[in-house]
């Protein structure tokens, strides 16, 4: 069974940043990682790079900016005002928030603090990277009719409900 839209594949992996080469995460000596195929569970580019691929193969690619985490923007680099984080005992860099936006909750992490002024990154902090990918193909299976419907995986290495 080869991977394609509407299989289940479950990987072993590894990420590395290719600009410092540190390893950002890896399933090894842990549970592989288990997602739907063409629900976008994973990023663009390495479900791309998958299709197609079997149980057993290996393989090495790696993805632009563009289909991982997305360009870094500086215009999601903000400035808000101290008052904006009442409630929180101190607020220091490295600190990641939610905020609730129109567009739904963000994810921001504090990177610089004034004494009025705190500066957040909406970024995603792997925006802006070029990531290495190691993977190995360990299963493929369909998916359930109920899979399908939620668009994730459910039982082992899944969604629990
Ligand atoms: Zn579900």
């Amino acid at each position: 069974m080869t991977i394609a839209q509407q299989k289940v594949v479950t990987i072993h992996y590894k990420v590395v940043d290719v600009d410092s080469g540190e390893v950002i995460d890896s399933s090894e000596g842990g549970q592989p990682m288990t997602y739907l195929h063409g629900a976008q569970n994973i990023i663009p580019g390495l479900e791309a790079a998958l299709e197609g691929k079997s149980v057993g193969d290996e393989l090495e690619v790696t993805i632009a900016p563009e289909d991982a985490y997305g360009e870094y923007s500086d215009e999601r680099v903000q400035k808000v005002p101290m008052e904006a984080f009442q409630g929180v005992e101190k607020v220091e860099p490295g600190m990641a928030f939610t905020a609730q936006t129109e567009h739904g909750p963000i994810n921001l992490i504090v990177t610089e603090v004034d004494e009025a002024v705190v500066t957040v990154d909406a970024n995603h902090p792997l925006a802006g990277k070029s990531l290495q990918f190691s993977v190995k193909v360990e299963s493929v299976r369909d998916a359930s009719e109920e899979e399908l419907t939620h668009g994730h995986v459910h039982g082992e290495g899944g969604h629990q409900h």
